[in-house]
C-alpha cells in the first residue's frame, strides 16, 4: 500500500487560507488502510480544522466525502459530486490521487493534506515499513522475498557492506540489516547459491529516475483473452 502522513496542521491551514467553502475528500484504498486519510481521518481533520483559533475570522465551511479511490479518473468523474459553493479540495489521498483529482476538476484548486512517504505493510499493528521503491525491475526472487532495493540502507545488490552488527544495519541501529534477513531467509529455504551469483549492474531506467513510467494495456473491458501485456 501506499503510505502517507498528515501534513502539520499549520502548514494545511496556510494552503487553505482564503478559501470560504472547502470540500474535505478522503480516500478509501491505501491510505484508509494506512490510518492517516479514510473517512474517518477525513471526518477529524474537519473537526480540526473547524476550530476557530486557527483563523482570524469564522473558519471556512468545510463539507467532508470520502472516495473508495482518488486514483482512478473514471470513478471520480462517475461518482464524486462537488457540493455547490466549493472553492477548493482538501484531499487526503496518495499524490497520485491528488494529482488525479486536480485531472479531473481542474479549475478547482486541489490541496495535498498528506505527505506520500512510501511503498510499504503493517508489520504490526501500528507500524508501517517501506518495502518496495517500484524499480520496475523486481529482483524478489533471489533474495527470499526480501527488498535490498528499499530495505538495505546503501541499496546493496551483492550482499552486505560488512557494517552489520548483531543483525541490524549500521546506517541505523534501529532496522534489521536487509541482508542478514535475505542470508536467514535463503537459508532457511535452501537457496543460499543465489547469494555467490554476481547480479550485473542494474539498468535502472526501467527505476523511474527519467521519464515518468506509464503502463498501458489494451482490451481492458473486453474478455480475458483479448489482453496483451
Ligand atoms: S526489487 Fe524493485 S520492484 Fe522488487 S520489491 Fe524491490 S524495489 Fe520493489
Ligand atoms: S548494514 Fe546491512 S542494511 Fe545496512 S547498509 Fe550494510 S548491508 Fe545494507
Amino acid at each position: 500500500m501506499i503510505v502517507g502522513n498528515l501534513k502539520p496542521i499549520e502548514e494545511i491551514i496556510e494552503n487553505i487560507s482564503g478559501f470560504e467553502h472547502i470540500l474535505i475528500l478522503g480516500c478509501g484504498s491505501c491510505v484508509t488502510v494506512c490510518l492517516s486519510g479514510g473517512d474517518r481521518e477525513a471526518k477529524r481533520l474537519a473537526k480540526r480544522l473547524s476550530h476557530i483559533r486557527y483563523f482570524n475570522q469564522s473558519p471556512p465551511r468545510f463539507d467532508v466525502k470520502t472516495i473508495q479511490r482518488q486514483c482512478e479518473k473514471d470513478l471520480i468523474e462517475t461518482y464524486l459530486e462537488i457540493p455547490p459553493g466549493t472553492e477548493a479540495i482538501l484531499s487526503l489521498a496518495c499524490g497520485a490521487g491528488v494529482q488525479t483529482v486536480a485531472d479531473a476538476f481542474d479549475a478547482m484548486p486541489v490541496i495535498p493534506a498528506l505527505n506520500t512517504t512510501f511503498l510499504g505493510a503493517v508489520d504490526a499493528p501500528g507500524i508501517w515499513v517501506e518495502k518496495c521503491k517500484g524499480c520496475g525491475d523486481c529482483i524478489l526472487t533471489r533474495t527470499g522475498g526480501i527488498c535490498p532495493v528499499s530495505r538495505c540502507a546503501k541499496r546493496l545488490f551483492n550482499g552486505p557492506c560488512g557494517g552489520s552488527r548483531n543483525g541490524h544495519c549500521e546506517v541505523d541501529a534501529d532496522i534489521p540489516c536487509a541482508w542478514a534477513l535475505i542470508y536467514h531467509r535463503l537459508k532457511k529455504q535452501n537457496n543460499l547459491h543465489f547469494l555467490t551469483d554476481i547480479c550485473p549492474p542494474r539498468d535502472w531506467r526501467t527505476g523511474g529516475s527519467g521519464a515518468p513510467r506509464t503502463r498501458k494495456r489494451t482490451g481492458i473491458g473486453h474478455s480475458p483473452e483479448d489482453f496483451s501485456p
